[in-house]
């Protein structure tokens, strides 16, 4: 029922270059079976959209324009093409302690202008050794929920991205993704179940060429976030091909 999805955030990564080489490899992968998007920075969003490659923003400011320097507006991005936006990644979290109020803000404004946003959500090493997983996860979604609605994420997209698992090599196992995804799903489908079946919940945390097909394969989890392996087209096509 729900279509796969592998998304590349390519952080604070990539040239002129490497859009050329990925665009490439992806057009010539291109498949109904699965949706594949890459967030750039926003200097090459421009060039991404004239690739021809879905393309989303990294972050959105939660403003509508005004004096904000060194913002950027979702209905911009959306005017030139953006059709999805990521809120609340965890490095914008703990790097530039975006709140998880603001997230549901910048999740709104995204909305609003017509970009899917991408939650993304999951919990520290310290607070998974603590037990702590389901509690952070869905405290982090209750924020967008008691915001807007439960209805606001029907067009949306969730990403559980374990922090613990993003850039250090130490993958969720499926099982632990998997039960995480469930949990995400079982949270929404209480109070909306037609919303949660329909609803793209994405696994992100050193996914690789390796471990992507037995994650993807997990029922709750309908595709990745990909970090560092968006940045080489033969990881990240082999990652899409998994998908499929
Ligand atoms: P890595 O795949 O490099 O662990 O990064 C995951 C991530 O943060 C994607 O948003």
């Amino acid at each position: 029922i729900r279509k796969a999805m592998v998304a590349g955030n390519w952080k604070m990564n990539g040239s002129i270059e490497l859009v050329k080489d990925m665009s490439d490899a992806i057009n010539s992968i291109k498949s109904p079976e699965i949706d594949v998007i890459l967030f750039p920075p926003f200097p090459l969003v421009s060039a991404m959209i004239a690739s021809g490659v879905i393309t989303g923003a990294q972050t959105v400011s939660e403003n509508t324009p005004g004096a904000f320097t060194g913002e950027v507006d979702a209905q911009l991005l959306k005017d030139l093409g953006v059709n999805y936006a990521l809120v609340g990644h965890s490095e914008r979290r703990s790097i530039y302690n975006e709140s998880s109020d603001v997230i549901a803000d910048k999740f709104a404004r995204a909305q609003s202008a017509g970009l899917i946003p991408v939650l993304c959500v999951g919990e520290s090493e310290a607070e998974q050794e603590s037990g702590q997983t389901e509690h952070v996860v869905a405290a982090q979604i209750d924020a967008v929920i008691k915001k807007l609605g439960v209805a606001a994420l029907k067009d949306s997209v969730i990403a559980y991205e374990p922090v613990w698992a993003i850039g250090t090599g130490k993958t969720a196992s499926p099982e632990q993704a998997q039960a995480v995804h469930k949990f995400i799903r079982d949270k929404i489908a209480s109070l909306d179940s037609d919303l949660a079946q329909g609803l793209t919940i994405l696994y992100g945390g050193s996914v690789n060429e390796k471990n992507s097909e037995l994650l993807f394969a997990q029922p709750d989890i309908d595709g990745g976030l990909i970090g560092g392996a968006s940045l080489k087209a033969a990881s990240f096509v082999a990652i899409c091909n998994s998908a499929k």
